[in-house]
């Protein structure tokens, strides 16, 4: 079995790239000097360097001595939460803006959710002094107002997407809009390893750092490189997809993904992909996606606004039906608690996706002698509001 993209861009039968005819020379482009760009010397160079002094890489990996006693097996926490912008969303916006650099573009778009895409995407054009507009649904905006006003102060202008619910779906369809209508100074910055191939293999290249990291880290403390699992939450799966890749192939180290289950599978209010999608087609490319039975996709739901999102890359899809990885899904109640929890054993107060993926010990019994890596994609204090309301904190 092969888990990584293919020459067509698919995982198994997961992937491909459903576009309009407009964006055939835009996505084609890409296809065909991706890799070369990114594995020429100068850029490497140039990425290894930034993400050294800027985004302050390696994270370290902290091995979590009393999450460790309480749940009975060897816990190493990888910081991701410890980058600059506070998660792993950084590492692909670098990666992504050198590559629009290479590609002579001089305008930048995104899309935004919850905001820290589009924040991590405005940091790195704010960097490099090139345009930068990001959509974002109204409701979006009117609800993250602080990643608003921290795009705003890099620089970035904030265009509201008002049709349909007016959230990260219409953000997206807004920005692809835009990307047809200025096909040649325009890059697209995907957030996550989803969108038309070759999006879901460059985004997991550029996070594909964090698990070439675990390698050596481990090594230095366990005298091994491989882990016997990698634990990571999943949204389009692109933390997942950076902690997993150097693994794939070695079948000794057992993969887990933690979706986001809301208020429950079955309560109508959820964002657990894998129990809940069928094969489709979103943002150009084929996956699981949650949707009704005559295909319009269904609005999803989490408490963290990262996993909030109806579908999951490709390379998970294809992780999923083969088997390789394992699924989980956590309730917003499950998670809240594995992140307050986090918070009084080892003083690290995670982002509420991030407590997704340490939800596992709710769901799964490990061997004392195994040893877990588990990706801390991003820190809480973008989460406070939502612990304060749900702790009833004040
Ligand atoms: C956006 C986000 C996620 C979810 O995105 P993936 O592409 O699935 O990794 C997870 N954790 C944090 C902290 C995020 O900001």
């Amino acid at each position: 079995m092969k888990y990584h993209v293919d020459e067509k861009g698919y995982y198994g039968e997961f992937g491909g790239a459903f576009i309009p005819e407009m964006l055939y020379p835009n996505v084609e482009e890409l296809r065909q000097k991706y890799i070369e760009i990114m594995y020429e010397e100068s850029f490497q160079k140039e990425f290894h360097q930034l993400l050294k002094d800027y985004v302050g890489r390696p994270s370290p990996l902290y091995y979590a001595k009393r999450l460790s006693e309480k749940h009975g097996a060897k816990i190493y926490l990888k910081r991701e939460d410890l980058n600059h912008t506070g998660a792993h969303k950084v590492n692909n916006t670098i990666g992504q803006i050198l590559m629009a650099k290479r590609l002579g573009k001089n305008r930048i778009i995104a899309e935004t959710g919850a905001g820290q895409h589009g924040v991590a995407t405005a940091t790195v054009c704010a960097l490099m002094g090139i345009k930068c507009v990001v959509y974002m649904g109204e409701i979006d905006i009117a609800r993250q107002a602080p990643n608003v006003a921290r795009m705003k102060m890099l620089g970035a202008e904030v265009r509201p997407a008002l049709s349909g619910s007016k959230t990260l779906k219409d953000a997206t369809n807004e920005a692809i809009r835009d990307w047809i209508n200025n096909p040649v100074d325009t890059h697209y910055i995907i957030g996550s390893a989803i969108g038309p191939h070759p999006y879901p293999d460059m985004v997991t290249r550029f996070q594909s750092i964090i698990s070439e990291e675990i390698k050596w880290q481990l090594k230095e403390k366990e005298g091994k490189e491989n882990p016997d699992y990698v634990i990571a939450c999943i949204g389009g799966g692109s933390n997942a997809a950076g902690t997993y890749y150097h693994f794939l192939d070695d079948m000794e180290v057992g993969i887990i993904a933690v979706e986001a289950a809301g208020k429950g599978i079955d309560s109508g209010e959820s964002a657990a992909t894998s129990a809940l999608g069928k094969v489709g087609i979103i943002h150009g490319c084929k996956t699981m996606l949650m949707q009704t039975n005559d295909g319009q996709i269904t609005e999803p739901y989490s408490i963290s606004a990262g996993l909030d999102y109806p579908g999951v890359g490709p390379m998970h899809s294809h992780l999923y039906k083969s088997g390789r990885a394992e699924f989980y899904s956590a309730t917003d109640e499950e998670a809240m608690r594995s992140g307050l929890e986090l918070s009084k054993l080892e003083g690290i107060i995670p982002a509420i996706e991030s407590a997704h993926a340490l939800a596992i010990f709710e769901h799964k019994k490990f061997n004392p002698d195994d040893v877990l890596v588990i990706s801390l994609s991003g820190r809480g204090d973008k989460d406070l509001q939502t612990y304060i309301d749900y702790f009833k904190l004040a």
